[in-house]
């Protein structure tokens, strides 16, 4: 069984691992990985500068999605895990030039708890009226999918989305309330509403639910402490930075298999297989896992499958800036407490976020010094990707200064380092009818034999669900009897 993976992101590298573990316990598997580029890793990237741990593109990953953790463990790297410093985890919301906290209780975008929620300074009166009549919401049947802002906006209120909701989702997806899905993004959220009518009251319940089933894990074990634990911490990193995990694959993985630098130009349909088209050469393969974004998947399916790859070439992707500044601590002031803050774009500014990157993850900056990473361009402000680098960091600089305030941050301190990373179409969008067309890609795709995607264009954006899907993907093509199950379907 051959199989060929386009796409050296985390999506593909995860495909490779299983093939590799497949090809090393003797199982008749041989493979080859082509990734366009220099380097393995797609959107990972970090280095050690100076001792400071800096991402370039993720930092982490959730915790409460396995599959990432799950794989470092596999390669060893379970003692190089460290998770996020919650007891410092605070989140601020950027309010005309203000740094306000998101008030506790909030989960998913929903208030839960009364006093917060009303002594809070992020929403105004009219809206913590409309938080507390919001119990009241009509159950609403099922209906079609609509913007993640219509959602939050008919609980809510127009403020909710302009202070929570679009903040939240543009420094997650670089995208925009108004356009993203909520049976997408919120699956959640659109299900309590259904069942409850209030999106409070469904969280509510969720959390009764969930903390009788721990009790009940405790009664049934006679362990008291059972379903006490602490809870894990909500972000999972690596000491060294993401890049670790790609190197550990990387080194896992047979190097006569990994071709860099070879961009696929073409995929056809052949009468066995597949013929993949790489700097000029044709190379054949029994099965093919396209791992490279779904624009660059449509762009190669188009002549095995013209929809499908219409379908693909539609899912609409953002481009994003990340600016990491290394300051000495002590040029500056303190910075205000937590991880750091979001900026709504009605604050008119460019950088839609700023994470502490010294707090988040203890133990990897070098003591006396404070990253400060920012998160910039996103679906409003593509434009930005054009700026060069110096007026990107001057850019930052001046903003940070304005909302930190020159006490914290005075505009002549320089960083001792500033590192700008561009990141061009590399966050798909879940937009309105997602579900819908990943229903017609995945029948599509079940139409050809020995094909599979994976990578964050379907169902999930994190690194968590490409590791998930790449796996899933190179087990499917190369468990015993494939060929004869795929083409039957
Ligand atoms: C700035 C930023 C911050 C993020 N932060 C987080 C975070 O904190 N936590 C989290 O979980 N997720 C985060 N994400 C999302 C996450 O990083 C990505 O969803 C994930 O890494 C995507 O992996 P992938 O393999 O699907 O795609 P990619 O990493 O985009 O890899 C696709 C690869 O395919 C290659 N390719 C394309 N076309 C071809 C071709 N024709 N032939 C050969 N190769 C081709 C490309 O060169 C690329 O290397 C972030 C993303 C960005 C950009």
């Amino acid at each position: 069984m051959r199989i060929g993976i386009i796409g050296g992101g985390i999506a593909g590298l995860a495909a490779a691992y299983e093939l590799e573990k497949a090809r090393s316990a003797g199982e008749p598997v041989e493979y080859t990985l082509f990734e366009a580029g220099p380097r393995l890793g797609g959107s990972i990237a970090s280095e050690i500068v100076n001792g400071a741990v800096l991402e370039r593109g993720p930092d982490s990953f959730l915790t409460e999605k396995p599959a990432a953790a799950e794989l470092c463990r596999e390669l060893g790297l379970g003692g190089e895990l460290i998770p996020s410093n919650d007891a410092q985890r605070k989140t601020c919301i950027v309010v005309c030039n203000r740094l306000v906290p998101l008030p506790d209780g909030l989960m998913f975008l929903v208030p839960t708890r009364l006093v917060p929620t009303a002594l809070t300074r992020l929403f105004s009166l009219r809206t913590k009226i409309r938080m507390g009549l919001e119990l009241l919401h009509p159950l609403r049947p099922a209906q079609g999918d609509e913007p993640v802002a219509a959602l939050v906006e008919r609980h809510y209120g127009a403020e909710a989305v302009d202070r929570l909701a679009d903040p939240l989702l543009s420094g997650i997806y670089g995208g925009d309330a108004a356009e993203l899905s909520a049976q997408a993004v919120l699956p959640r959220l659109v299900e309590m509403e259904r069942k409850y009518g209030s999106l409070t009251r469904g969280m509510l319940a969720a959390h009764r639910q969930m903390r009788a089933s721990a009790r009940a894990a405790s009664q049934f074990t006679k362990n008291p402490h059972a379903g006490k634990r602490a809870p894990a911490a909500i972000f999972t990193s690596l000491r060294g930075g993401m890049q670790q995990m790609v190197d550990a694959i990387a080194a896992w993985l047979d190097p006569a298999s990994i071709r860099l630098n070879a961009p696929v130009s073409a995929l056809r349909k052949a009468d066995e297989g597949w013929q993949v088209e790489s700097g000029g050469k044709a190379h054949g393969f029994d099965g093919i896992v396209v791992a490279a974004q779904a624009w660059a998947a449509g762009v190669l399916l188009g002549e095995a499958d013209p929809d499908l790859a219409a379908d693909l070439a539609a899912i609409p992707y953002s481009s994003s800036i990340t600016v990491n500044l290394v300051y000495d601590e002590s040029r500056i002031g303190a910075l205000p407490e937590g991880f750091g803050f979001l900026v709504p774009a009605s604050e008119g500014r460019a950088m839609l976020a700023c994470t502490f990157v010294h707090r988040k993850f203890l133990g990897r900056t070098p003591p006396g010094k404070a990253v400060l990473r920012a998160f910039l361009g996103g679906m409003r402000n593509e434009a930005l990707l054009a700026e060069p680098d110096d007026a990107l960091i001057a850019r930052v600089r001046r903003e940070l200064s304005e909302i930190l305030g020159a006490r914290v941050l005075p505009a002549g301190v320089e960083p001792g380092h500033a590192q700008v990373s561009r990141w061009r179409r590399a966050m798909a969008q879940y937009a309105v009818g997602h579900k819908e067309r990943m229903a017609r890609i995945s029948a599509r795709v079940a139409a050809l034999p020995g094909l599979r995607l994976a990578g964050n264009a379907y169902d999930g954006i994190g690194i968590p669900d490409c590791v998930r899907l790449g796996r899933q993907a190179a087990r499917e093509l190369a468990a015993p009897g494939t060929k004869a199950a795929a083409s039957a379907r």
